[in-house]
């Protein structure tokens, strides 16, 4: 999508902090961090958001999924780590690029 931030950030149109990338995501630090550590990950393709997956996308969430931890290990946040994911204008979306926040460390606020 032309007008979509994060496939701007994929196509490196628009500049990102990236920490990890392969054929399927791209890892990259949240420009107004909430927290110690706040990574985004996204999908190289264009999913509007979470609503939009369908079952053709199960392998790419599996390995997203997968892959959290394992990012979580590599950033320090052996004690744990939070992950968010915003899904349309009533739960916070604003960047219609289905992403995972990644949040850990020291400055976490409570969530209940
Ligand atoms: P959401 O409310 O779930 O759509 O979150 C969008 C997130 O994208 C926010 O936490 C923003 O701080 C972050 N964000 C917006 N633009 C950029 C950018 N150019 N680079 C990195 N993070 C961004
Ligand atoms: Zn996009």
């Amino acid at each position: 999508m032309s007008d979509c931030l994060f496939c701007k950030i994929v196509a490196g149109d628009i500049p990102a902090d990236i920490i990890f990338e392969d054929d399927k995501v791209i890892v990259f630090k949240d420009i107004n961090p909430k927290a110690n550590v706040h990574l985004l990950m996204i999908p190289r393709i264009h999913i509007a958001s979470l609503a939009e997956l369908t079952e053709e996308h199960d392998a790419l969430m599996a390995h997203m999924m997968r892959l959290l931890p394992v990012l979580a290990h590599e950033q320090g946040l052996d004690s744990g780590f939070r992950t968010i994911i915003n899904t349309g204008k009533d739960g916070g979306q604003i960047v219609f690029h289905l992403h995972i926040h990644l949040l850990g460390g020291s400055g976490l606020p409570g969530f209940a």
